[in-house]
């Protein structure tokens, strides 16, 4: 059995935890009794809400702290803030990002960098501003959602693709960086997950094509990911958890695929 007792009381800051695969990892490090910061964009009374009930529920510390993540400065006011509240910030899960969808030569250039400052950038700078409190202690683990889409290509996802493939190489780079230091970096790499971000694409399909969202649902998964399910969010949560314990503290620059068989073919 998994033995996760190191993670008590651990500081972990999972960006875009309001919402799909970052909620799911950050109630998985709730349950492992880890202390959260929680961040994301939306409806600030619901999330110093939310993040006030899973305080509650797990009997952990929480703060929520509001961050448009595609602007460098916000960036740096999340590192600072979530350090100055907790001391110390011991894991960082870098799973804000966002799609969008368009042949490259219609791509509008504004969502081009909106894409890369969000899905890339971000987690260089939060790495670059956490990463001294990780040192400090002695301790770190950095994980990346990147996508099958950091390994393999799809059309018309230009901004996306390049995203994720550069957030892979940023895992490599920062994993070298901090081989003999206790700290581990690595990319998790999911297919296809019912969360808000895949619903728009299904809804788009079944606009397009003219069919039921089931089908849209059926075809979306059916084209890359042979299991023809979905990714539970919640298994991304323990895959998380397993790559901050100590068994997988050999484990570093790695891409850990979990796609339903999607990069195999
Ligand atoms: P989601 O849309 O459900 O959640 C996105 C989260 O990011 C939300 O909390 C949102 O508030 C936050 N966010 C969005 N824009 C932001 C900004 N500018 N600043 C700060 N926070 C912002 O999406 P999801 O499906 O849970 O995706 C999470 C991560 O997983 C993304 O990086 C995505 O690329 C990746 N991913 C998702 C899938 C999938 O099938 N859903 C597959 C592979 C990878």
């Amino acid at each position: 059995m998994l033995d996760t007792k190191i993670l008590q009381k651990k500081n972990v800051l999972v960006t875009g935890s309001t919402s799909g695969i970052g909620a799911a990892v950050a109630q998985a490090f709730a349950s492992r009794g880890c202390n959260l910061v929680i961040t994301g964009l939306g409806e600030l009374a619901e999330n110093q809400a939310y993040a006030k009930k899973l305080a509650k529920d797990y009997h952990i510390k929480t703060t929520y702290i509001e961050a448009d993540l595609s602007k460098v400065e916000e960036c740096e006011k999340l590192a600072k803030t979530a350090i100055s509240a907790f001391e110390t910030i011991d894991i960082l899960v870098n799973n804000a990002g966002m799609q969008y969808v368009s042949g490259v030569t219609d791509f509008p250039i504004d969502k081009w960098n909106l894409v890369l400052s969000l899905n890339l950038s971000a987690s260089f700078y939060l790495i670059k501003h956490i990463l001294p409190s990780m040192r400090a202690g002695g301790y770190g683990r950095i994980i990346n959602i990147a996508s099958a889409h950091g390994l393999v290509a799809s059309m018309d996802k230009s901004a996306y693709v390049a995203s994720k493939h550069g957030l892979v190489g940023l895992t490599k780079v920062i994993a070298l960086e901090t081989a003999k230091e206790n700290i581990t970096c690595n990319a998790i790499c999911p297919g296809w997950v019912l969360t808000p971000l895949v619903q728009k694409q299904i809804d788009a399909i079944a606009k397009r094509e003219d069919i039921s969202l089931e089908e849209a649902s059926i075809k979306l998964l059916s084209e890359k990911q042979p299991s023809e399910q979905f990714v539970k969010p919640e298994d991304i949560g323990a895959l998380a958890v397993f790559l901050s314990s100590d068994s997988a503290a050999q484990i570093t620059g790695t891409t850990q695929s979990i796609d339903g068989g999607w990069t195999a073919r």
